[in-house]
């Protein structure tokens, strides 16, 4: 597949350089991307503040048919753009699938929910005034997403956007830019003005600072690591545009000894293990009451001793490649630096290179809160685990940590649960649950995890103005 760029409706940049795409399983090239800068960027900008002018105009009901449209035709190519995913990032098929349908329900999702974008009337102390207070979009949105969602992340982007009146331009990662160039023919076939949706692929560092600088653009969502995120948030203060940043975490899982182990264990295995542990709500340090310790070691060993690593378009694997040599080597840092401070591999341990980088499915006990892997996202297939005594130990513990993304906690008790729930400082709790992202639910996180939330009521909001109109009668 040959990608090019994305302005007003029509594909760009025959004369741009070239970038190669990779498939991270096989070492194999399976595509192109053209490498924009900083002057497409104006040009998809301009395009984009063009043509709200008539998209912001438009009602939600009239945007509703047509991103319903989008979003019947991504579930019909269900097939292909999970196949592309599977190609460009690594992660097994069966998952694959399951993001674009997860990627699919924030266009339809945020398509109803714009139809309910209400103001107020206050009561006034002045009897001669009525207060007024409406909602409206923001303006033109830029957009940075990572690779390990291609789909996923870039819906629960533009959807909340394109529904609530805002054009956008977007940048994907590039590793993964097919499925977005994928997702945006399809938004084409479905009848989307041109100019409401532009993308742009190339020189991350150019189109970011033209995205951050531009005074047209106000607002800027970005999902990627907490150091981009600092760096946009930095160059944005210039434009003061309003921020969506959901950036790294380093999740704790809390097993209480009144727990149901078998859930919780596999609640654990399905966090850690999805997409290769490349997730940044993923298990990262497991805390297991020390009555039910060797308990839920014994279980957790022999199911993740099972798992499939290999190439995601077979479809037995459970485990898919990590997507560059950097990240294998940050999983191979973690595990060398826990053993040499005294952790012990009871499981895995290994990675292996076959033209792609894998690594085992791995557990980790003996470890302390001093390893580089209980303070440091992983980003790969390793659980460590550990022993505590008291819930108040497991949540300090928890808690001491830069970033405050998501954590999990399993107890059948409500009281202790609630209590568990309402310390933990996280922008996202699963409790008895391992898999908390839905489109209708706020997702985002706490310290240096980010700013804002997207999906849900507060998804849609952060693309709105609050104008408030004083009326002397
Ligand atoms: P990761 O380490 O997971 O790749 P990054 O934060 O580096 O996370 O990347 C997330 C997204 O941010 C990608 O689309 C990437 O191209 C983009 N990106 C990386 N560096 C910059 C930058 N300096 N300015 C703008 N975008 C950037």
């Amino acid at each position: 597949m040959e990608g090019k760029i994305y302005i007003n409706g029509e594909w760009l940049g025959e004369q741009l350089p070239q970038l190669k795409v990779m498939n991270p399983a096989t070492n194999e090239c399976i595509g192109t991307i053209k490498q924009a800068g900083i002057s497409e960027t104006k040009n998809a900008i301009v395009a984009a503040n063009e043509a709200f002018r008539t998209w912001s105009k438009k009602t939600p009901h009239e945007r509703f048919p047509l991103l319903m449209e989008w979003h019947d035709l991504i579930l019909q190519n269900k097939q292909s753009l999970a196949k592309t995913i599977t190609e460009e990032m690594g992660k097994p098929i069966k998952e694959s699938i399951g993001e674009i349908e997860y990627a699919a329900s924030f266009i339809s999702w945020f398509a109803e929910e714009a139809k309910r974008i209400y103001g107020r009337s206050i009561p006034s102390r002045a009897r001669n005034k009525r207060i007024q207070v409406m909602k409206q979009p923001i303006g033109v949105v830029a957009a940075i997403t990572p690779w390990n969602f291609p789909a996923a992340m870039l819906t629960r982007k533009m959807a909340p956007a394109l529904a609530s009146g805002c054009t956008i331009v977007v940048k994907p990662a590039e590793e993964t830019p097919l499925t977005a160039i994928k997702l945006i023919e399809l938004s084409k076939e479905a009848g989307i003005s041109d100019g409401v949706i532009n993308l742009v692929t190339g020189d991350a560092e150019a189109i970011g600072k033209e995205l951050t600088t531009n005074s047209i653009v106000r607002k800027l969502t970005f999902t990627g690591s907490t150091e981009v995120g600092k760096l946009l948030m930095q160059q944005s203060a210039e434009t003061m545009q309003n921020l969506s940043l959901e950036l790294g975490g380093h999740a704790p899982a809390i097993v209480c000894e009144d727990a149901k182990i078998d859930e919780a264990v596999n609640a654990v295995i399905a966090s850690k293990f999805r997409n290769a542990g490349q997730t940044c709500i993923c298990v990262n340090r497991v805390y297991v009451q020390h009555t039910i310790y060797e308990e839920f070691i014994t279980k957790l060993i022999q199911k993740v001793a099972k798992l499939k690593v290999g190439r995601g378009l077979d479809e037995q694997v459970q485990v898919g490649p990590l997507i560059n040599k950097k990240a294998y080597e940050k999983v191979k840092l973690h595990i060398d630096d826990a053993t040499r401070r005294g952790a012990t591999v009871r499981v895995g341990g290994d990675g292996y290179v076959d033209k792609g980088y894998y690594f085992q499915p791995t557990v980790l006990i003996d470890v302390t809160d001093d390893m580089l892997i209980m303070k440091e996202e992983t980003f790969g297939p390793v659980i460590p685990v550990t022993s505590f005594q008291s819930d108040e130990e497991a949540i300090s513990r928890a808690n001491h940590s830069c970033y405050g993304l998501a954590a999990y906690f399993f107890t059948e008790s409500m009281a202790r649960g609630l209590h568990i729930a309402e310390e933990l400082e996280y922008g996202i709790i699963g409790w008895n649950d391992g898999a908390p992202s839905m489109a209708e639910a706020p997702f985002g996180g706490m310290k240096e995890s980010g700013i804002g939330r997207e999906g849900g009521t507060e998804g849609l909001e952060t693309y709105l103005e609050t104008k408030y109109i004083s009326l002397g009668i």
